[in-house]
């Protein structure tokens, strides 16, 4: 009897173990996306952005934190995406541990400036890149579920390498002479320098800066001679002066999940092949 008590105690002891997934909190969606897809039922993944929200105006609150308080792992995007990060280190646990999941992806500078473009998701191989990191941070906070993890990883590579080739394949059809990506913002960078395309970027990489007027009509001249077919406005805004600068060029404008967030996407497949029909549709006639 005392045998089977105690046998009793460890299955329901096992069984707690088991039961208990690594807490992750995250501070994208498209985080929340790869690391659940990593971890499966071994993970339990809180997802910190608010619907609807702005990435480039995003602060968590005390609420957002609290949400996050027992998670063992902070998710952020990093290369700048999240301008209080630091204070974020000084306000969760000694038990959280900050991964900036895009950090190992190389930078792509904006053209004309000295800064890197942060949007590093916006193409599947970064994607691959940044979930190999992802992968390091999940085996090192549980490694009771490493092979799990990795067995993750590995079918999600494997998702992002077949997005890839659909993208080479896709972008090869459009000629040379239209391979130039006019953004509202610099958030195609990455993207460009993966299909080749120049990236021309009407406010910068943020959207608050706003076009300087007195350079409006040497835009207007450059987006002339570079034959721009198409504006691509983000998804969840078309700014007023975008729509003024491609009726004055006579093209027009269409919409890219360019911040990775919008609530309609469902996942990152959906969302990237959005904006890669998007691109082929304006630039492909
Ligand atoms: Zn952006």
């Amino acid at each position: 009897m005392k045998k089977m008590l105690c046998l009793l105690l460890l299955m329901l002891g096992m069984s707690v173990t088991q039961a208990a997934p690594l807490k992750i909190a995250s501070l994208h969606p498209l985080l929340s996306e790869m690391a659940r897809t990593l971890g499966g039922e071994q993970v339990e993944v809180v997802n910190l952005f608010p619907q609807n929200g702005d990435l480039h105006a995003f602060t968590p609150t005390g609420r957002e934190l609290a949400a996050a308080a027992d998670a063992r792992l902070l998710l952020a995007c990093g290369k700048g995406v999240e301008p209080y990060l630091a204070d974020l280190r000084d306000s969760v646990k000694a038990t959280t541990q900050i991964i900036e999941v895009g950090a190992e992806v190389p930078d792509v500078r904006v053209p004309g400036t000295h800064h890197a473009d942060p949007h590093w998701w916006n193409t599947p191989e970064n994607m691959k890149r940044a979930s190999r990191t992802l992968l390091k941070a999940m085996q090192q906070a549980a490694p009771e579920h490493a092979a799990f993890f990795a067995t993750g990883q590995a079918r999600y590579a494997a998702d992002m390498e077949q997005l890839n080739r659909t993208a080479r394949l896709k972008l090869s059809r459009i000629p040379q002479n239209a391979r130039c990506l006019v953004t509202g913002h610099a958030a195609m960078c990455h993207f460009c320098k993966a299909y080749h395309f120049t990236p021309i970027a009407i406010q910068g990489v943020a959207r608050e800066s706003q076009g300087d007027p007195a350079t409006l009509a040497a835009l207007l001249a450059e987006l002339r001679s570079r034959n721009a077919r198409c504006i691509f406005t983000d998804v969840n805004s078309t700014p007023r002066a975008l729509q003024a600068i491609a009726d004055q060029l006579g093209i027009p404008t269409a919409p890219l999940v360019m911040d990775g967030i919008y609530p309609a996407a469902a996942s990152y497949r959906e969302l990237f092949l959005h904006n890669l029909n998007t691109i082929c549709e304006h630039l492909g006639k």
